[in-house]
């Protein structure tokens, strides 16, 4: 067998990202949308689909759908409506979905992405804009239960009728690792936009990729197949990877690509064939007849985007401007919202933009990867640790002191200034104390006085080194040094 030459092949990729909104009633009925409550306890007879029942639109679903279109500079339409999308499955008992077909509420839009490692280690990033080709809104179904009865699927409906949103990208990712990027940042804009938790190992973000392989350079795609059942980031990245392999290797063989729905098996780490083009559903859509036609209105409109935060790329730059920080500590800070808005309580609690960045991007962010938490797990409030910096700045304590408190403070209660008195790493910055010290180091060290009174003024590292050692490192060292400057000036 001939090794392949991968170059001569381009991939083409679209995703289908679905959403799971947080609003606090589902998209059409006044039920609660909460996780985890008994099975079958949140529910109407609207959710059953029992007839005579009609439902009404959350005002919500359309005002958080509006908030993403808007932050993917998406087109909003004035006037949109809604379609039944049918089909037949246990966990929905209407026999139908409520979604949206011909008139999404919003398209034509775009999100920009960014390789980080574009450029090598030190190099410059890079960007490019991935198409939106349309955002609609839609209800979720329910969950059918294979692994709680040994004979009989039990069907649980608590998520039948949550909203969803839809975003469906243009062709334009090439690469697996593109459409990770893309996955990211989606993730981090529903976050920053609070409207879904971008969950996507629960599954409140869930992706379906699109994927085809045409020779490099052609203006013509290739036969995609469909992705499915992929429950995390990497595993989109992986599954696309295999993928692009497996066609490229059908291709060299003289083999066609067939358009077909594949699943991801993430134990094997493969695709494999779950039903062809022919097997495809025909889901008769038609205009719900319940609902009338959506219509936003110029207030609406203003509304929703006066309630936009600032987002990521411009709270990147103002981090850069207003706390001098490179573009790089200033990104990896506004990656998470969250993250970010710790990090500006500490400045505010601290008043030190430069320590309150050198904390969180050292040992913060190392605890959270060891522990693989996010911040909002983070055991330490940022006021605390705001009272921490606090104590270094005002010199009470020295850095590795710090450290040693940081700690302390990840396992047990209390203030950082208590933890270093019971730990017994307040800095001493009593001339009383740390005098004699000094004497003792000179009187000790004629040689290294005659040197430095010689002019090798280099050598007050080496008696503030003496002293710190001799007071087991709690004497301030800047008082330490003044201390030695002017007792060697004397004669
Ligand atoms: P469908 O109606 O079957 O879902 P769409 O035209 O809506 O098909 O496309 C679904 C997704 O597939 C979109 O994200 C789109 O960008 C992507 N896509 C379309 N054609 C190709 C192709 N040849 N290769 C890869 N992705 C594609
Ligand atoms: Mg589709």
């Amino acid at each position: 067998m001939g090794t392949i030459d991968h170059d001569n092949y381009e991939a083409v990729i679209g995703l289908e990202v679905h959403c799971q909104l947080l609003t606090e009633s589902k998209a059409f009925a006044p039920v609660s949308t909460e996780f985890g409550g008994l099975p079958n306890t949140q529910l109407t007879p609207l959710c059953l689909g029992h007839p005579g029942t009609l439902p009404v639109l959350n005002d919500n679903l359309v005002r958080y759908t509006i908030k993403m279109g808007l932050a993917t500079h998406c087109e909003v339409s004035r006037k949109s409506i809604f379609a039944r999308k049918n089909y037949f499955y246990p966990d929905l008992p209407k026999g139908y979905q409520i979604s949206q077909y011909e008139t999404p509420i919003c398209h034509g839009g775009h999100i920009t992405i960014t390789d980080e490692e574009a450029g090598g280690e030190d190099g410059p990033s890079t960007e490019k804009r991935i198409g939106i080709t349309r955002i609609h809104m839609e209800e979720d179904a329910g969950k059918s239960i294979h692994d709680q009865d040994p004979y009989h699927t039990l069907v649980d409906l608590n998520r039948a009728g949550v909203p969803l949103i839809e975003i469906v990208s243009e062709p334009d990712l090439r690469t697996p690792k593109e459409a990770y990027n893309y996955l990211t940042r989606i993730k981090q804009i529903v976050q920053y936009l609070e409207i879904c938790d971008g969950n996507m190992e629960e599954g409140s973000l869930r992706c379906d990729a699109n994927v085809s392989v045409m020779p490099r350079g052609s203006q013509t795609f290739g036969t995609r197949t469909e992705l499915k059942n992929m429950n995390s980031f990497r595993n989109v990245e992986r599954a696309l990877g295999y993928e692009i392999e497996r066609q490229i290797a059908l291709l060299e063989e003289g083999g066609e690509v067939v358009q077909e729905t594949m699943l991801w098996d993430p134990d094997k780490m493969e695709t494999r064939m779950m039903r062809t083009k022919e097997e495809a559903h025909d889901y008769r859509y038609f205009p719900e007849p319940d609902i009338p036609p959506v219509v936003v209105t110029d207030d609406m409109l203003d509304e929703v985007r006066a309630e936009l935060p600032e987002m990521p790329d411009v709270r990147q730059k103002r981090f850069m401007d207003d706390f001098d920080m490179s573009a790089q500590d200033a990104r990896t800070l506004t990656d998470d919202r969250y993250l970010a808005d710790f990090f500006e309580k500490l400045v505010d609690t601290s008043g030190s933009p430069r320590a309150a960045s050198n904390l969180v991007l050292t040992e913060v962010l190392r605890v959270l990867n060891e522990r693989s938490i996010s911040i909002r797990e983070f055991p330490v409030s940022s006021e605390r640790l705001g009272g921490l910096i606090d104590l270094r700045e005002d010199d009470k304590v020295n850095s590795s002191a710090m450290t040693a408190i940081f700690d302390a403070m990840l396992e047990q209660e209390g203030s950082a200034e208590d933890l270093a008195e019971s730990m017994n790493l307040l800095q001493v910055s009593d001339a009383g104390f740390i005098e004699p010290i000094v004497e003792q180091v000179i009187e000790e060290h004629p040689d290294e006085v005659g040197r430095y009174r010689d002019g090798k003024k280099g050598l007050i590292g080496f008696f503030i080194g003496q002293v710190m050692q001799r007071s087991q490192g709690k004497a301030n060292p800047n008082l330490v040094r003044e201390l030695i400057a002017s007792k060697l000036e004397e004669s």
